[in-house]
């Protein structure tokens, strides 16, 4: 069965899109730690990050960089923080979140509950910066 970012990938579930290329997609977490909290999925669907092989893996990290940015240029942070897990989806992904300080990057915080146009506002937003 496809995971959930394999549909999201497919558009068969919606996301508040960030951007893609052949290989990739990027998309802001639902459930963020921070406005501008981005994920970055392989669209070749596997389950652990360190089973994509070499190009792909090393891909990714080029195209986080521009996402990045791009989310650096948009929201107010000292820098862009960087986490694997893993442990909810099985389809590999790299968060990126915007952070000022370690506890900004703590998976066990209360998570940012965000309204539909708010999330559509920061997209566009990021979407905009990549230009
Ligand atoms: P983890 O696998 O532990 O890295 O966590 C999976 C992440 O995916 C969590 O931060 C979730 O909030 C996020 N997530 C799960 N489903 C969706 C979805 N449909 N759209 C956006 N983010 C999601």
């Amino acid at each position: 069965m496809a995971s959930i970012f394999t549909k999201i990938i497919r558009g068969e579930i919606p996301s508040y899109k960030i951007a893609e290329d052949e290989n990739y997609y990027a998309f802001l977490d639902i459930n963020p730690l921070a406005k501008g909290h981005t994920l970055i999925v392989p669209k070749k669907e596997t389950d652990y990050l360190f089973d994509l092989d070499d190009d792909l893996l090393a891909g990714m990290s080029v195209f986080s960089k521009k996402v990045a940015w791009a989310i650096e240029n948009v929201i107010q942070c000292a820098r862009i923080g960087v986490a694997v897990l893993g442990l909810e989806v099985p389809h590999a992904h790299i968060h990126l979140i915007p952070i000022n300080s370690e506890t900004d990057i703590s998976f066990s915080k209360p998570k940012l509950k965000l309204s539909d146009e708010e999330f559509r506002e920061i997209a566009e937003k990021i979407r905009m910066a990549l230009k």
